[in-house]
């Protein structure tokens, strides 16, 4: 049977490292699921987080975190997390590598979202436009619609519509086509502008070409906490996740850390927030599963 870990963290950023120092420490089951596009990798040098005389680059810090949790026992595994679906008793992680199975999850993945330069496409949100599959399939029903993407994340959003929307292609935006994707009209024009009067309505080609479209789902980059928010029913304020002092958003054994809860984007805040992660989960797995650790 599969491994029901204690806890899977989706990030393995300052947050989510952190969260599983304390639990790996108190001996529970972690893994931290990483895409290894940490925010930090951006920084040249932090020189304003604790113990670093001479300040330390990002991708330094970031990749210590990483062997930090790895030889405290933390399952570090370089994947990509497309979905997170609740189950009555446990929680099922999908990513490009298999699907891992957890008791509580932990959302530390950072606040990057990748959105293509496109005219109007920020218009259109919301009327047209997508960026989560689970989410909004179901409105797009009856219509031709789209996939923008060619990573995991677009496969994963194409396999999801196609059973229920009338018509799907996937436009890969420049991109080569990525495999897994035989028997579905693959495009790799990039598209410039969006067009419609209230609602999309069609798509502008590099090449001035025009399509139809009744919907796009964009998918390029990855996943992210607020996708898996969307898909999970969790509050979500101005785009960043609710949380309580506890970290916990209001779905019960689901907790996050870090940038995606908004206010201050620093190490330390991460770092904080994934402390209080850890030591919140700890209490929690002893009172539902009754193993006092
Ligand atoms: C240019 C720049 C300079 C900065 N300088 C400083 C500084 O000097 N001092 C300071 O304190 N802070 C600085 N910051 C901010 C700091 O980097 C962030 O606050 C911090 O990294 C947030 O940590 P986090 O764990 O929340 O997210 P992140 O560090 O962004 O980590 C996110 C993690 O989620 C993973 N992930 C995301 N999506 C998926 C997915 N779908 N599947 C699998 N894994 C996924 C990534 O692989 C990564 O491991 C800087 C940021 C930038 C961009």
């Amino acid at each position: 049977m599969a491994k029901l870990y204690d806890t899977i963290i989706i990030g393995g950023g300052p947050a989510g490292a952190t969260a599983s120092f304390y639990l790996s420490r108190a001996e529970r089951s972690c893994a931290i699921m990483t895409n290894k596009k940490s925010n930090l990798d951006l920084a040249e040098k932090i020189d304003n987080y604790y113990g670093f005389e001479n300040g330390i680059t990002g991708n330094e810090l970031y990749q210590q975190g990483l062997r930090q949790a790895s030889n405290l026992g933390v399952d570090v595994k370089e994947c990509e997390v497309v979905e997170i679906i609740k189950n009555k008793d446990n929680f099922e992680v999908r990513t490009n590598i298999g699907t891992f199975n957890s008791k509580t999850i932990v959302l530390a993945t950072g606040k990057k979202k990748k959105k293509p330069n496109i005219k109007n496409l920020e218009k259109f949100e919301g009327k047209g436009v997508s960026y989560c599959a689970v989410c909004d399939g179901y409105f797009f029903k009856s219509k031709s619609v789209a996939v923008v993407g060619s990573g995991p994340l677009a496969v994963h959003e194409l396999k999801y519509l196609s059973p229920i929307v009338k018509d799907i292609y996937l436009f890969t935006n420049g991109k080569d086509i990525p495999d897994g994707v035989d028997g579905i009209k693959s495009d790799t024009r990039p598209i410039i502008e969006l067009r419609g009067n209230r609602v999309l309505d069609e798509i502008v080609f590099a090449s001035g070409e025009t399509k139809k479209m009744g919907g796009l789902f964009i998918a390029e980059g990855s996943a992210s906490s607020i996708d898996f928010a969307n898909a999970l029913g969790i509050v979500l304020q101005d785009g960043d996740i609710v949380i309580n002092d506890k970290c916990e958003t209001n779905v019960e054994g689901v907790y996050a850390c870090g940038d995606i809860t908004g206010g201050i984007y620093q190490v330390s805040k991460a770092v904080y927030q994934g402390m209080t992660v850890g030591l919140e989960l700890i209490k929690y797995l002893r009172k539902v599963t009754g193993v006092k650790r």
